[in-house]
């Protein structure tokens, strides 16, 4: 399915990102698939299937990411729709109030960028945290967050299949979080620095799967390329072992100096110095809280 790299994109790859995503997986062993990733999700660890809806494993890809695939509930999707509506109306709201106040203009473009590295920074946190912490039995952010990430990991082509729903879905309920703070401050400034980030938080899931695509649009490309936004040669350092680089997937540019300060690694000591937690990819299972040592 992918090179040492991880890569999603065999060069010698034709047809439809779908289809090659289908055909590369196809009949690969799953202990095969599983070595590829650094976040093993065994079998004990996933919940009970429930049928799916957009999310369909292609055949012979494995029974962890067929299981993965399956938990995306009836109940989940409707969370996501409830999002997208909720982000749409919150983020018009607060494009209305940025509209009373034009003269904060002249400084959009560094509103937009302080946006963005808030949205990239978000990206990585989340992303590190449902990657490192927990299992799909963790309650409530087990299956509407960590499934996800792990499945990505088992099944990394698996997002290029997701409809705009299951793609976007948890990201623009995440993008309610910023838009409700922008309605709140007396600031036009933060306001719109708020702005700028609920846009690029709700866009991150959509940014993350053209870097998964074989042909996102050639706009996209050309953002690619001019590091903009996520790029797949970034992104494919996340999923060459030992997947503890670049967790970041708005833009990717706050990854290297994240990783120049050790910034993830320390965390993770911290949480299992204070909790006894252990990090999910050294287990032995995806199941992480275990008790402190005696
Ligand atoms: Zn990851
Ligand atoms: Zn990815």
């Amino acid at each position: 399915m992918s090179t040492s790299r991880g890569r999603r994109r065999p060069p010698s790859s034709t047809g439809s990102p779908t289809s090659r995503a289908a055909r590369s997986l196809a009949g690969e062993p799953s202990d095969r698939v599983a070595r590829t990733v650094g976040v093993t999700a065994t079998r004990s660890t996933l919940s009970t299937a429930t049928p799916p809806l957009a999310s369909v494993a292609p055949r012979g890809l494995g029974d962890d990411a067929r299981e993965l695939a399956a938990g995306y509930a009836p109940h989940h999707r409707l969370y996501e729709i409830g999002g997208i509506c909720g982000a749409i109306v919150a983020t018009g709201c607060l494009a209305v109030r940025l509209a009373e106040t034009p003269q904060i203009l002249p400084l959009a473009p560094l509103a937009m960028v302080l946006g963005m590295l808030a949205a990239d920074f978000i990206s990585g946190f989340v992303h590190w945290a449902c990657d490192t912490w927990g299992s799909t039995s963790t309650p409530i952010v087990g299956q509407l967050a960590i499934r996800t990430f792990r499945e990505h990991h088992v099944d990394p082509t698996a997002i290029v299949r997701h409809d705009f729903v299951e793609t976007n879905g948890h990201n623009f309920a995440l993008s309610l979080i910023p838009s409700i703070a922008g309605l709140e401050v007396a600031s036009p400034f933060a306001r719109a620095c708020l702005f700028a980030t609920a846009v690029f938080v709700a866009m991150t899931s959509q940014i993350h799967k053209w870097a998964h695509e074989d042909a996102p649009p050639s706009f996209i490309r050309l953002l690619q390329r001019l590091r903009v936004i996520l790029s797949t040669d970034h992104h494919d350092v996340h999923h060459a072992a030992p997947h503890t680089r670049n967790f970041c997937i708005t833009t990717g540019w706050l990854d290297r100096p994240l990783h120049v300060a050790r910034f993830f690694e320390t965390l993770e000591g911290l949480v299992t110095a204070l909790t006894g937690a252990r990090v999910a990819r050294d287990a032995p299972s995806a199941a992480t809280t275990a008790p402190p040592p005696p």
